[in-house]
């Protein structure tokens, strides 16, 4: 098999491609979003496109960093988490869609998806913030969890317009882990829209793809191992149009008191996870939800983020570390989408 990997970001996912294929005639923007990166590849699109695509391209994400973002202090929702009242406050339809998801998922993940995870996120140093110096103490951990919860948070559509409404003062809402998939299916429709029909679009560790590649085969997206010194790849996918997404607690972490510790945050304990499931990855119509139900289920772990995949018939991959070696387990779903190498 002769694949050149583009791992994209920190994350997990890589898109390959033939060598050949990729120079002969696929168009390849790219470049740096959200603390990540971005990707778009156009097959049979012509090179002269590429300045007035990319400045398409870049001016859609940088509306949606300035919405969704918790990096940026005057971003729409930073400005929400400043704000310390209970009014509703203006938002737009895309940033009430994936709010209104998140909950949803939240709800079925019973609250191990938690948008409003965000203080205990920044207390442990995965935000925006500094990570601490010491392990937080548990009268922190305690005050934090009690900013949070999916019940204090609501979106209102109210005339032609939406709103978000808190009942907390201190809450602090994280969309970092639907923000990628959020902004692939935006690029995806963006890409639609300049009449362009075969095109594989990622952000971070979300990727949607339609069509072929140049060379009249479906894309093809790659799942890496879960390690952070590798970039082997552990399965291939061919996602047939549908959103993927992956998350994994072994390539964001630092080491506190002699522990590693994930970003990955579990709302029930206040603390990052510490289980053995290393990367879920899940399949599903936009990434904006497949990068939803990644996040819950790794928080769940293997045996629970199973039976809820298949409660829900959700595509699922996980992988546990066992050992020195890796176990996968998948849905029915999923094994439709897995490729043999070629
Ligand atoms: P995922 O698993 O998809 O998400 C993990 C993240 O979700 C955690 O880092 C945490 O923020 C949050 N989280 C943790 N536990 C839970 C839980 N139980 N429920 C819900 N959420 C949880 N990073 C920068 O360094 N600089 C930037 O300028 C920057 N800008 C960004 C702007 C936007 C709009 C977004 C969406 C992200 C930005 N990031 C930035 C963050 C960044 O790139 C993140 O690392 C990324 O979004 C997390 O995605 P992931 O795929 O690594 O992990």
């Amino acid at each position: 098999m002769r694949l050149t990997c583009v791992i994209v970001g920190i994350t997990l996912l890589a898109s390959c491609d033939n060598v050949t294929e990729k120079t002969r005639n696929t168009l390849v923007i790219e470049g740096k979003t959200m603390g990540t990166f971005y990707r778009v590849s156009l097959a049979g699109v012509d090179n002269r496109r590429e300045a007035a695509l990319r400045q398409q391209i870049e001016a859609q994400l940088a509306e949606d960093d300035h919405q969704l973002s918790t990096y940026k202090e005057d971003s729409v929702l930073s400005q929400f988490n400043q704000y310390q009242g209970n009014v509703p406050q203006p938002i737009s339809a895309g940033m009430a869609d994936a709010i209104v998801t998140s909950l949803r998922i939240g709800q079925k993940t019973s609250g191990a998806m938690d948008i409003t995870v965000g203080p205990l996120v920044n207390l442990w140093g995965f935000g925006p913030k500094k990570q601490p110096i010491k392990t937080p103490s548990d009268a922190q951990i305690d005050a934090a969890r009690g900013e949070i919860g999916l019940q204090h948070l609501k979106v209102i559509q109210q005339g032609d317009g939406q709103y978000l409404q808190k009942d907390l003062p201190g809450m602090y809402v994280d969309l970092s882990t639907v923000g990628e998939g959020y902004a692939t299916d935006h690029l995806a429709r963006l890409i639609e829209s300049n009449g362009i029909s075969n095109y594989l679009v990622s952000v971070g560790g979300a990727v949607v793809s339609r069509g072929d590649n140049a060379k009249g085969k479906p894309w093809q997206v790659a799942i890496q191992k879960p390690t952070d010194k590798e970039t082997a790849v552990q399965a291939i996918v061919d996602l047939q149009g549908m959103g993927i997404s992956t998350s994994g607690s072994y390539s964001n972490y630092y080491e506190l008191d002699g522990k590693r510790l994930s970003h990955i945050i579990d709302p029930a304990t206040g603390h990052p996870i510490t289980h053995k499931l290393v990367s879920a990855t899940v399949i599903a119509p936009t990434a904006l939800e497949a990068d939803g139900w990644d996040t819950g289920l790794m928080v769940l772990g293997t045996k629970k983020a199973m039976a809820l995949a298949e409660k829900e018939h959700l595509a699922v991959y996980l992988i546990t570390k066992k050992g020195d070696s890796f176990e996968v387990h998948m849905t029915p779903q999923f094994k439709a989408y897995l490729k043999a190498p070629e």
